[in-house]
């Protein structure tokens, strides 16, 4: 880390509640820390993020490596949702080339209850293969970006839930739209599923308390639920909880101030 004229500066990849947490509780272990938060820029109006934020893609690994350069990045977070597999794999990359120390933060998977009806596969293609099996009227809880998978399946009636109104038509011939923001509880997930006679729950195994509802409610009406495997986690050190990565952020910071100590009193 560099000389202690200059604060520490932390960039947590997020998009996520929490990176938001993160970005919140950071400045609390040392004040001079300087954060910045980066999101992709999907949705239209983020939630509040305390710090700095910036918006939009880096360009790729290399991209990403002269922003940690320009911006004299000393450490990073990534707190990226679990299926954002590519900008995961940029950032190890990055740090890597740039020698950036990097923590990953992946929240736990949901456990799986013994009353629940699971069906896993690997990706949102193995998804609507097997929906014609399962039910017509389908509740799609996945991003609007991943919809056009679904678009064949023509005699099906999907709910999708969305954070902005789409801008455009969505690539389904059957469709209905609610908009919402996490985190939902499960009086409104069990009127959703009774209000829309959904049959079948289509989601990705994200984990994580906030869109948790949907699978209780999917449970006590004893609905199939298509769970969507993750994508492997990118090697190197890992977390599962903010608690874990502001520890992480602590030792490593602690580590920086000893470095600065002793080169000062050499
Ligand atoms: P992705 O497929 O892993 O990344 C696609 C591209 O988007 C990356 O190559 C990068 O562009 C840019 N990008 C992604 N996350 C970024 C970030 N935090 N800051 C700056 N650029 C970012 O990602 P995704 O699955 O589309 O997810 C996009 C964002 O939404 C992520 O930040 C993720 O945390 C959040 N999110 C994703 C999901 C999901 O299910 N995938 C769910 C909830 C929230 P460049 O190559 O130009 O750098």
């Amino acid at each position: 880390m560099p000389g202690s004229e200059r604060a520490a500066h932390l960039l947590i990849l997020g998009g996520t509640a929490e990176a938001a947490a993160l970005a919140a509780a950071a400045p609390r272990l040392a004040p001079r820390l300087a954060v910045t938060t980066s999101l992709a820029g999907r949705t239209e109006h983020p939630a509040a993020i305390a710090g700095r934020v910036r918006i939009g893609g880096f360009g790729g690994s290399e991209g990403l490596a002269r922003y940690l350069a320009a911006e004299r990045v000393d450490l990073v977070i990534d707190a990226t949702h679990p299926f954002a597999a590519q900008i995961s794999a940029q950032a190890a990359a990055a740090c890597a080339a740039a020698g950036v120390p990097r923590l990953l933060l992946l929240r736990p998977e949901w456990p799986r209850h013994p009353l629940d009806r699971w069906i896993e596969v690997e990706d949102l293609a193995g998804a609507a293969r097997v929906l014609p099996q399962l039910g017509r009227r389908v509740w799609l809880t996945v991003g609007r970006r991943e919809l056009g998978v679904f678009a064949g399946l023509t005699q099906h009636r999907f709910l999708v839930r969305l954070v902005d109104p789409p801008g455009e038509p969505l690539p389904l011939a059957q469709c209905d739209v609610l908009l919402g923001r996490g985190p939902f509880n499960l009086e409104e997930e069990r009127r959703i599923l009774r209000r829309h006679a959904i049959e079948v729950l289509v989601a990705k195994a994200s984990g994580g308390a906030a869109t948790e509802a949907k699978l209780v409610a999917a449970r006590e009406r004893e609905l199939p639920v298509v769970m969507v495997r993750r994508p492997p986690p990118t090697p190197g050190e890992r977390v599962d909880g903010v608690a874990a990565a502001l520890d992480w952020l602590a030792s490593r910071l602690a580590a920086a101030a000893g470095n600065r100590k002793e080169e000062v009193m050499r």
